[in-house]
C-alpha cells in the first residue's frame, strides 16, 4: 500500500509530491492527459514569482525535473473513483486500482467554452480565459468580456484599468454579479455593455481583430473590433471522478486551512477546491499545507 496518491500532475500536483517525497514518504502520482495540467497552454506567465518570464510549459518542465530529482514515480491512468475503508483508501482506475493511506487531489479545472468559431483556433493569440495572467498583453487595446456573473464584472473591472475599451458581452439584460461590482462597472467610462447579446464567431487572420456578437432578442448582429476576448461563462472542476468527498453547488472540492475535505485523509489543493483565486501561485499554496497535512495524517495512523 502507498503511503500517498497524488491526484494530478499540473502545479498543486508537483509541488505537492516534492514536499510529500521530501518527507520520505512513498508517493504515485496518476496523471490522466500528460504533466503539465492547464497553465502548459499559457504562452507567457509573468506573476509567478522568480521567474519574470516564463512559459507554462517550461515553468511545469521545472517542477517535474525538481519532483523526478526526489524520486517522483508517475503513472498515465484516469480515475474513475475513490473509496474510503478509514485507515485506507481505494483509488480506482481505468488501468486499475491503487491503495494508500492518503489522497491529494489536484486534479484542476477548466473553463466553460463557448463553443463559437474561432475560439479555439485562437486560444493564447488574443482568446483568454484569465485576466490575472492576460490582461497586461491587451494594454492600450480594445477587448470583448463575456459573462454576467462575478468572475466577468470584477475581470471586466480589472481590464479596465489596462486596456482601452472592455465590451462587455451577456446573454441577458441583467447581471448575475454582485450588487456592488455591477454599480463600478455599470459607472466605467471604459466598460460598454452589450446586453441580450451572445458571441457567435471570432474573426482574424493570426491573431483575433474583432468578434461577431447577436443579439438573442431581435436576432440583429454586430462586429465588435477587438484585439482580443475573454471569456468568463464559468468553471467546471475536473471533480466527477470523487462522490463521497463534500462539494459545493459548482463541484468544487470543500476543503479546511489544512486543505482536508470532509472525508479524513482525503485533502484537495489548488482549482478544484473552492477557493477566491485560482493561480499557480495558490496551487503551490495549497498543496505544501496539503502533502503536509497528509503527512501528519499518516503519522496518527501509525
Ligand atoms: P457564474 O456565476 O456561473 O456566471 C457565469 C456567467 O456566464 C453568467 O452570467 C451566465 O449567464 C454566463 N454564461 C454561462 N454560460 C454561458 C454561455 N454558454 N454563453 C454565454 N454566457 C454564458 O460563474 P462565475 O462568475 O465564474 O462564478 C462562479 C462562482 O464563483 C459563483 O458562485 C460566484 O459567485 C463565485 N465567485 C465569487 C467571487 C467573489 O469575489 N465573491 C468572484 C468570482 C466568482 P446567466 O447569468 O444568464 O446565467
Amino acid at each position: 500500500m502507498k503511503d500517498l496518491i497524488i491526484i494530478g500532475a499540473g502545479p498543486a500536483g508537483f509541488t505537492a509530491a516534492i514536499y510529500s517525497l521530501r518527507a520520505k514518504m512513498d508517493v504515485l502520482m496518476l496523471e490522466k492527459t500528460g504533466p503539465g495540467g492547464q497553465i502548459a497552454l499559457s504562452d507567457v506567465i509573468e506573476n509567478y514569482p522568480g521567474f519574470s518570464n516564463i512559459s507554462g510549459m517550461e515553468l511545469m518542465q521545472k517542477f517535474e525535473e525538481q519532483a523526478k530529482g526526489f524520486g517522483l514515480v508517475m503513472e498515465s491512468a484516469e480515475v474513475v473513483a475513490v473509496e474510503d475503508h478509514g485507515k485506507k483508501k481505494i483509488v480506482k482506475t481505468t488501468s486499475g486500482d491503487h491503495e494508500c493511506r492518503a489522497i491529494v487531489i489536484c486534479s484542476g479545472a477548466k473553463p466553460r467554452k463557448l463553443g463559437v468559431p474561432g475560439e479555439q483556433e485562437f486560444t493564447g493569440r488574443g482568446v483568454s480565459y484569465c485576466a490575472t495572467c492576460d490582461a497586461f498583453f491587451f494594454k492600450g487595446k480594445d477587448v470583448v468580456s463575456v459573462g454576467g456573473g462575478d468572475t466577468a464584472i470584477k475581470e471586466s473591472l480589472f481590464l479596465s484599468k489596462m486596456v482601452n475599451k472592455v465590451e462587455v458581452v451577456h446573454r441577458r439584460d441583467a447581471l448575475r454579479a454582485e450588487k456592488i461590482i455591477q454599480e463600478k462597472a455599470l459607472a466605467s467610462p471604459t466598460i460598454n455593455f452589450n446586453w441580450d447579446s451572445v458571441v457567435t464567431s471570432i474573426n482574424g487572420e493570426s491573431s483575433v481583430s474583432s468578434v461577431t456578437i447577436e443579439n438573442v432578442k431581435d436576432g440583429s448582429k454586430a462586429e465588435l473590433a477587438v484585439q482580443g476576448i475573454f471569456v468568463f461563462v464559468g468553471i467546471i472542476p475536473n471533480t466527477d471522478f470523487i462522490d463521497i468527498v463534500e462539494k459545493d453547488e459548482g463541484g468544487f472540492i470543500v476543503a479546511s486551512d489544512t486543505m482536508e475535505t470532509s472525508v479524513p485523509g482525503i485533502f484537495v489543493a489548488g482549482d478544484a477546491r473552492v477557493t477566491p483565486l485560482r493561480q499557480v501561485a495558490t496551487a503551490v499554496g495549497d498543496a505544501a499545507i496539503a502533502a503536509t497535512a497528509a503527512e501528519a495524517h499518516i503519522e496518527s495512523l501509525e
